[in-house]
């Protein structure tokens, strides 16, 4: 009888395992790490330093805001490359004058919704004046005359949840939002007068990530 009553505390737990896990979301990433070696990590601690104000030593951050990006053109493997390469292009002069780290993002959304992982999640990235240091930066493959694709939509919808179950994210916002947060004390930028305008990745694209997102408790503005 004992073990008649184990065997159906067994099943029965089992059984409360497998609704749980079928309760997460499958989402399937690729690891595609781009290179962070000591001079990024040397120029990310300048940027938290300088450009945010903060006294750290480390490339750390706290993720607290998703922000969804377009790359405005290239592919996967152009846009990985250009990533890839620790100190920003001289022809972006604007940008090189605050601070030599090159431009990346933590992960990088094909045309088809495949989801590669540029680096760690709480390691340093430039993506968004101002927000960087509390940031997760997630890039598309588009532009405004290829505008982002449903299954851009779906993966992104997929990534901020599988993202908000592992770290305390408040905020969802697309780089056009982010001068929202320019008088709010999340907004860490030592030049008042350093600001880019954004276009994307698009209000319709946002619009439909909002609603696939709608039942988790993040905000789109401070
Ligand atoms: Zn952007």
């Amino acid at each position: 009888m004992q073990k008649i009553i184990s065997l159906f505390i067994i099943i029965f737990c089992s059984k409360l395992v497998f609704a749980k896990t079928d309760s997460i979301p499958a989402i399937h990433i690729i690891e595609k790490p781009i290179s962070y070696f000591e001079e990024r990590k040397k120029l990310s601690v300048e940027y938290l330093q300088n450009r945010h104000g903060l006294n750290i030593t480390k490339p750390i951050i706290t993720p607290k805001i998703i922000v969804l990006h377009f790359t405005d053109g290239g592919t996967i493997k152009s846009v990985f490359n250009y990533f890839n390469n620790t100190t920003i292009e001289a022809g972006r002069s604007y940008n090189k004058k605050q601070s030599n780290l090159n431009v990346s993002s933590h992960y990088l959304i094909d045309r088809d919704g495949t989801i590669y992982h540029l680096l760690s999640d709480t390691l340093f990235a430039r993506h968004t004046i101002g927000l960087n240091y509390c940031a997760i930066g997630v890039e598309n493959i588009g532009s405004v005359s290829n505008p982002l694709t449903e299954k851009q939509v779906t993966a992104n919808i997929a990534l901020i949840k599988h993202l908000s179950q592992q770290y305390p994210i408040e905020y969802v916002i697309g780089h056009s939002e982010y001068g929202k947060f320019r008088k709010t004390p999340l907004w860490k930028e030592t030049d008042a007068s350093y600001f880019t305008g954004k276009t994307d990745p698009g209000d319709s694209f946002l619009k439909q990530v909002r609603e696939g997102i709608k039942n988790l408790k993040v905000k789109s503005s401070y």
